[in-house]
């Protein structure tokens, strides 16, 4: 049967993968967008998840196309990379309102109709920094840890329900997010990585199709990690 799907920020990156990987999966994929002109392909919807009206409506959208969100995926997120003396108040506070409160959105949205349905995948995208930590990084491993948290937490209120939540901790992924970094930051990167290179997005994406798939049906609360072996012993 062929399952609803909402991405957010799928419209490019490591979201965009996910949105690819399903829809090859045979699942009805949506996905949300901020900025510029959405990908062809897919049920496209605009959405900041910074706002909880924006949110609302993009689901309200979604289910009307393709019926209940049973596969949900919390990708969107960004950095505001500085060291802590030089980081200001809304450098913290934005990146943990997109990245941490903008998944509880989503995840709340996604939450009721998923009950009704006595089925559901919610599928948060964290990082391999959420357990490291990373400096330069406070803000974005913050929020990345606090998914964690969040999604352990509600993976135990929805266990019996027949709805799973996992987190997704990727490494170094080659996106628009990493290519700001230098030549030799990524570099640096690179040599604490055991495998030696950074991800291709199809790669944290065949992940998440394993987790919003049937086989995967006991899995809920874990904590995935996708990073060449970036973070082990963490
Ligand atoms: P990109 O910068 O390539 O894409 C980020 C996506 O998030 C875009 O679709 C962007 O939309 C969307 N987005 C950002 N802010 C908002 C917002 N307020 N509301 C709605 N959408 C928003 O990043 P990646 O693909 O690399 O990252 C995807 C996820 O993976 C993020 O959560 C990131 O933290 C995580 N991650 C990435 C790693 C990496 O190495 N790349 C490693 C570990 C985790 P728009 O195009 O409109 O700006």
């Amino acid at each position: 049967m062929t399952r609803s799907v909402l991405v957010t920020g799928g419209n490019r990156g490591i979201g965009l993968a996910i949105a690819r990987e399903l829809a090859a999966a045979g699942d009805a994929v949506a996905i949300t967008y901020r900025t510029g002109e959405p990908p062809e392909g897919f049920f496209a919807v605009r959405c900041d998840v910074t706002s909880t009206a924006d949110v609302d409506a993009a689901f309200e959208k979604v289910e009307a196309e393709q019926g209940p969100v049973e596969v949900v995926v919390a990708n969107a997120g960004i950095t505001r990379d500085t060291l802590l003396p030089m980081m200001s108040e809304e450098d913290f506070t934005e990146v943990l309102n997109t990245n941490l409160v903008g998944a509880y959105r989503v995840a709340k949205r996604a939450v009721r109709p998923m009950l009704r349905l006595r089925r559901g995948r919610i599928i948060l995208i964290s990082s391999v920094v959420a357990l490291s930590g990373s400096a330069g990084q406070t803000n974005y491993s913050a929020s990345k840890a606090g998914l964690i948290g969040f999604g352990r937490s509600l993976a135990r209120e929805l266990a019996s329900r027949n709805i799973t939540v996992n987190i997704v901790a990727p490494g170094f992924v080659e996106t628009d997010m990493t290519k700001v970094l230098t030549e030799a930051q990524q570099e640096q990167i690179r040599k604490q990585i055991p495998m030696g290179r950074q991800a291709k997005p199809e790669e944290v994406a065949r992940v998440v199709r394993f987790l919003a798939s049937e086989d995967a049906s006991y899995i809920t609360g874990a904590v995935i990690p996708v990073d060449g072996g970036l973070g082990m012993g963490h």
